[in-house]
C-alpha cells in the first residue's frame, strides 16, 4: 500500500499547502493553488514534498529552492476558492 498522497486526495482533504522561498533575499511565500496544479500535472500526480518541489519555483525571484508546509484545513469552514469574502 502506497503512502503517497495524490493532488486529488490533497484537494479532497481540504488541507492547504504553502510554498516558501529559501532565498535569503527573497523570503516570498504564498499559498499553493492545488486546482491549478491539478490542471497542470493531473489529479494522480503525487502531492508529496519530493513530487512537487521539482515542479515549483519562486514566483518572485524564480529561485528553485522552495519549501512546502502543509497546514490542516477545516472542512466545515471550507469555502469556494476566490470567494470575495474570503479572509
Ligand atoms: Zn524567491
Amino acid at each position: 500500500m502506497s503512502t503517497t498522497t495524490t493532488i486529488q486526495e490533497f484537494i479532497d482533504s481540504g488541507d492547504k499547502l504553502r510554498v516558501y522561498c529559501h532565498a535569503s533575499h527573497c523570503n516570498h511565500h504564498a499559498e499553493l493553488d492545488m486546482l491549478m496544479l491539478r490542471d497542470k500535472l493531473g489529479p494522480d500526480h503525487g502531492a508529496m514534498h519530493d513530487d512537487l518541489v521539482p515542479k515549483l519555483k519562486c514566483s518572485k525571484c524564480g529561485g528553485k529552492k522552495v519549501g512546502l508546509i502543509r497546514s490542516p484545513g477545516t472542512k466545515e469552514y471550507r469555502r469556494p476558492m476566490h470567494s470575495p469574502r474570503d479572509r
